[in-house]
């Protein structure tokens, strides 16, 4: 994004300087300030929130991600240059909880001008499910403090909540435009309530209601839609695979006659593989929208589409009746 931002504005100092209006000085650095002069500098602590910052603010904010372009969210590391967007921030968009210690610590030391929101407040939260007996580890920043479950976004219901917070904020730091975030509240709210409903309609008949995912992401949502989440992880994507756990959910997945063995773009998929070759199931993709890669963002994929491709996948791999 910032590349092709600067490469836009290169060649605009290139078409500058051929029509001879390069002359008083002007510099990368003060053009770049011209286009985001008067927005508000807005920090998102990962994809999600900046989408849904972005949507809401339209032209009257610039939103950084502090999660790295295909990185993943989880107890994130701050890099020199995301502390840095924290400190010129005017409002710090968040999620508590222990859910990325670094960036709670970094928003603690901030001037009292910063507005700062722990999104995790405006949604209610639910324990993290128990995983399947007979699986063993954890995976970090899965848990959060209460022993509640991070993974809120991944309802479309719960992520209109937040949408809406995002919004409440904007209007409290920036009254004079407060009709505009409404307004843009409502086109955004809209498309996430139709996607809802199309995941209700769509997930009512289905043969299998029981979804084999890579980590478990898919709390609140299979608790919206009616389905039963067992999940892979707890056997870190980085170590070697513990052969009891994947024997654990194998059977769980056998007895559930279970087709589609789904994983992630972030998470290596060779769990996922082991597994379906175990019971005979094919694999397919279910993406918790925890942070979108490049070619994802290159192809113009947003919250929505990824989850319309989620629910492509459900409805074939759950056989749903249509
Ligand atoms: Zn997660």
């Amino acid at each position: 994004m910032t590349t092709m931002r600067q490469r836009s504005f290169a060649g605009l100092l290139t078409a500058l300087a051929i029509f001879g209006l390069s002359a008083c000085g002007t510099s990368n650095a003060t053009a770049k300030n011209a286009t985001t002069a008067g927005r508000i500098p807005v920090v998102a602590n990962f994809y999600p929130v900046q989408e849904a910052a972005q949507r809401i603010g339209g032209k009257r904010v610039t939103v950084s991600d502090l999660t790295p372009v295909g990185g993943e969210p989880h107890d994130l590391e701050l890099s020199p240059s995301a502390v840095q967007r924290l400190d010129d921030a005017k409002v710090v968009l968040y999620m508590g909880r222990g859910f990325q210690p670094q960036v709670e610590e970094a928003v603690r030391d901030l001037p009292s001008s910063t507005t700062r929101v722990d999104l995790l407040k405006s949604v209610d939260l639910l324990p993290v499910e128990a995983g399947l007996a007979g699986t063993n580890g954890k995976v970090d920043g899965e848990t959060l403090q209460g022993g509640v479950d991070p993974h809120v976004w991944v309802d479309p219901h719960r992520f209109v909540q937040i949408a809406a917070t995002v919004a409440k904020t904007f209007e409290r730091v920036d009254p004079e435009h407060a009709g505009e975030y409404r307004a843009n509240l409502a086109a955004y709210t809209a498309e996430l309530d139709r996607l809802d409903r199309d995941f209700a309609a769509a997930l009512a008949q289905c043969r299998s209601r029981t979804i084999v995912t890579s980590h478990r992401a898919f709390g609140y949502f299979a608790q919206r839609y009616h389905l039963e989440q067992v999940a892979i992880a707890g056997i870190s994507p980085d170590e070697e695979p513990d052969p009891q756990s994947l024997e654990a959910v194998a059977a769980e997945a056998k007895r559930k006659h279970v087709k589609v063995i789904f994983f992630e773009s972030l998470v290596p998929k060779k769990l996922s593989e082991t597994i379906a070759n175990e019971i005979g199931a094919s694999t397919d993709s279910l993406n918790p929208v925890e942070g979108l890669t490049r070619p994802q963002l290159e192809q113009g994929l947003t919250y929505e589409k990824i989850q319309r491709q989620n629910l492509a996948s459900l409805v074939k791999g759950l056989r749903c009746r249509r």
